[in-house]
């Protein structure tokens, strides 16, 4: 069939499984023309199909020869339905790491289960035996503990209700966003789903299972970003649970002793979590706007390359609070001026100008498969 984007609201609800396709080879191309490093060679990644996790396997793969496990949350074609966008992308990755000789296998399933931890645990003592890091890169709306119990994750401010400037994203209007302050339990349900618990869960089936190498590398991410979007970030609901992420961190580096626990602060970028976040995409609008401008831009690749081949190879460069920090291009004077300064003049108006709303659309687009260059959307193709 022929396969076009149905957008709603801040998802698309088709992927174009030749656009993921050619996405994910041209992220393997950004890898291969860097020079190789010497790493890690059996990888685990949680969250494996989409954003920063599916750019962490890919780097890690292609820059340090590695072979990697992957699991995500992804959903097959019924025949009438397109696939996620993760369900194709990792299909490309595992026929492009195997033309390389490369081992690649991924577990479609809730990497917050037992079940599936029990299955990558087997997969791994059956294929690689051990590994030597693990990429925490889980971005998920709710979370069924292992007693059963649902917990869902909301994207509100802690303390007082939060006004700011919006990205309409059906019309591309700037509006008001009026984010209601969390409940003390909505924060904890929210540490529960995104904060460092079930890392820590991971960390330590793995452990008692004895799939952990001599040596073993963890890493997770978070986000801090500029002043406009402390309430609904780091401050926010989301914010206290990367607070609870941070301290498992920690926990994880004093209970393992082989194991050594990284965070890394990345850029805030378009991403299928991203685009849920209040506030956010006007953000990334006009952060995308400077640093095309100044030439520092980059997506979630170029980011996961300068990462694993340059950031983490060797002893990891840290920050004063050992976060790695990936948003050092970002977050630098001359950027966050002119962001600032332009976040104060935005209006529906002079978005255009001002953001680079175009740019926006197009990575939204691009992560479903859709407006890749050299992709022929009008030929007919197999969903499945
Ligand atoms: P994403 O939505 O692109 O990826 C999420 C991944 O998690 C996917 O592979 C998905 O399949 C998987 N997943 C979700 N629920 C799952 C479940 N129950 N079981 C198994 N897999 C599941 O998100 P992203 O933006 O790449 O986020 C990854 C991490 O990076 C998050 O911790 C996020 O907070 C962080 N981060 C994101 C940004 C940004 O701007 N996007 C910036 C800094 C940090």
């Amino acid at each position: 069939m022929v396969v076009e984007p149905r957008v709603k609201d801040y998802i698309c609800t088709t992927a174009h499984p030749v656009g993921c396709a050619e996405n994910v080879k041209n992220q393997i191309k950004y890898v291969k023309a860097q020079p190789k490093v010497e790493g890690p060679k059996k990888v685990l990644v949680i969250g494996a199909s989409t954003g920063y996790g599916l750019a962490s396997r890919i780097a890690v793969a292609f820059g340090y020869d590695a072979d990697t496990l992957g699991v995500m949350f992804e959903k097959e074609s019924n025949g009438r339905r397109t696939a996620t966008a993760g369900f194709y992308n990792t299909r490309a990755f595992e026929e492009e790491a195997k033309k390389d000789g490369l081992y690649a296998k991924s577990i479609n399933g809730d990497a917050f289960s037992l079940e599936i931890k029990q299955q990558v645990i087997d997969t791994i003592k059956a294929d690689l035996g051990t590994v030597d890091m693990v990429i925490y890169s889980l971005a998920a709306p709710r979370r069924v503990t292992p007693d059963g119990h649902k917990y869902s994750s909301v994207l509100k401010t802690v303390g007082e209700e939060y006004s700011n400037k919006t990205l309409v994203l059906k019309d591309n209007t700037v509006t008001m966003a009026h984010i209601p302050a969390a409940t003390e339990e909505e924060i904890e349900n929210t540490i529960k789903v995104m904060g460092g618990e079930d890392w820590i869960d991971w960390m330590q089936a793995l452990s008692d299972a004895g799939v952990l190498a001599e040596h073993v590398t963890t890493v997770a991410y978070s986000y801090i970003g500029p002043k406009i979007t402390f309430p609904i970030y780091a401050e926010g609901s989301i914010g206290m649970a990367k607070k609870d992420l941070y301290r498992s961190s920690d926990i994880i580096n004093e209970k393992f002793a082989n194991v050594t626990s990284y965070i890394a602060i990345n850029k805030a970028l378009v991403t299928q979590s991203s685009a849920a976040i209040p506030v956010v995409p006007l953000y990334i609008t006009l952060l995308y706007k400077q640093m095309k401008a100044k030439g520092v831009h980059e997506g979630c690749i170029e980011q996961m390359a300068r990462l694993f081949l340059d950031k983490m190879a060797g002893e990891a460069e840290t920050d004063e609070n050992g976060f790695i920090r990936m948003d050092d291009w970002e977050m630098a004077d001359d950027i966050q001026e002119a962001v600032a300064k332009n976040w104060d003049a935005v209006t529906s108006e002079n978005v255009k100008e001002l953001a680079d709303i175009d740019g926006y659309w197009d990575e939204f687009y691009n992560m479903f498969g859709f407006k890749i260059d050299g992709v022929d959307y009008s030929a007919d193709v197999d969903i499945m």
